[in-house]
């Protein structure tokens, strides 16, 4: 992969905003270069704009060098950025699977690049066959996403190697839900494919959605061409600052984890004795999507009895089904205490 023949000419080109906190990055007695205040220590500061000290502890967690990652404002960030980094307006398109996340579409939309929706299987399997059909010279990206939302389950690891290694574009491969099922990620083999984008993500297993922090994995290359085309400052002191504060404590999250697996266990069971319950597929996530008669109805019942679960019945290959997030075991039980009275 030449990533000089992916990119826009005018990104290739772009020469980017040098900001004071980029020309300048070390110590000082005194700083007197970016027309901050000097009172109210010390959010008159502006952020480090590589956010160094909060890569440098992602780093270790995720067994990657700093210069491999990108922190946005959410995965969404990455997601646009990529777009935008390599999607002519107007010209070039994306693939991606469907069903899945709604962020790619719009992101593509907003930057004028078609997107083309490759089925999964009835059993929401990728088609590696179909979808490497489905690209053509103009087609910039791949997204993949896995475990996959709204369906829950992974895309097996052969078949996403297969695409990164015949695809001539880039994979981006969302893993927003992985801490949920650690094994099945593929950021280890990161290193062997220049190709291949991976994004997580604060927002879920590690409860932080209110700070919008993303992460996207890749060679330099890729990092450096995201970092070139971001807002200068695009992460906010508190984010980094409570990032790190999580990182410390991080046993909390696989506290958080077990618990949210055992649940998700259990409401399967509990879910799979109501009548109106058709299928419940199996799931690496923290959600759980429920094939039912009625769903709307059902839908519509839950929201009146103050439970909100989220109607996926017009998503492709998703008719007939809610897609339920755990909560803690109260919440959970306010779900079927609610369904109980259906019956
Ligand atoms: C929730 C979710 C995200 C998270 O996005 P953030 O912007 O990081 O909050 C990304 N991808 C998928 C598939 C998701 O479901």
């Amino acid at each position: 992969m030449n990533i000089d023949n992916l990119l826009r000419k005018n990104i290739k080109s772009l020469k980017p905003y040098s900001s004071a906190r980029n020309e300048f990055s070390g110590e000082a007695m005194v700083f007197l270069d970016a027309n901050e205040n000097p009172f109210n220590q010390p959010y008159n500061r502006y952020p480090d704009p590589l956010q160094r000290e909060l890569k440098e502890k992602i780093a270790l967690l995720k067994d990657v060098m700093p210069g491999q990652i990108f922190l946005g404002n959410g995965s969404d960030e990455p997601i646009d950025l990529l777009i935008r980094a390599f999607c002519e307006p107007g010209e070039d398109n994306v693939v991606s699977i469907d069903p899945t996340y709604g962020m790619y579409q719009v992101a593509a939309g907003i930057n004028n690049a078609e997107v083309k929706k490759v089925s999964l299987t009835e059993t929401f399997e990728l088609d590696v066959q179909k979808l490497m059909a489905s690209t053509d010279e103009k087609t910039k990206l791949v997204f993949l996403c896995s475990p996959n939302n709204p369906t829950g389950n992974c895309l097996s690891k052969e078949s996403v190697l297969e695409v990164v290694k015949n695809f001539g574009g880039i994979v981006v491969l969302d893993e927003a839900y992985i801490d949920f099922a650690p094994g099945k990620s593929l950021l280890p083999l990161m290193n062997d494919y220049p190709n291949l984008v991976i994004l997580q993500t604060f927002s879920k297993a590690w409860g932080m959605a209110g700070i919008r922090l993303g992460m996207a994995f890749a060679a330099f290359e890729i990092v450096s061409v995201l970092n070139k085309i971001k807002y200068p400052y695009n992460l906010n002191i508190l984010t980094q600052q409570k990032a790190m504060e999580l990182i410390e404590n991080r046993d909390k999250v696989e506290k958080w984890v077990k618990l949210l697996i055992a649940e998700r266990e259990k409401m399967k069971t509990l879910l799979s004795d109501f009548p109106f319950v058709v299928k419940i597929f199996s799931s690496d996530a923290n959600f759980i999507l429920v094939k039912m008669h009625d769903a709307r109805g059902i839908y519509e019942y839950l929201k009146e009895n103050g439970v909100i679960v989220r109607d996926r019945s017009k998503v492709h290959l998703c008719e007939d089904s809610l897609r339920i997030t755990i909560g803690t075991s109260d919440e959970n039980e306010q779900l079927l205490k609610a369904l109980k009275n259906l019956i």
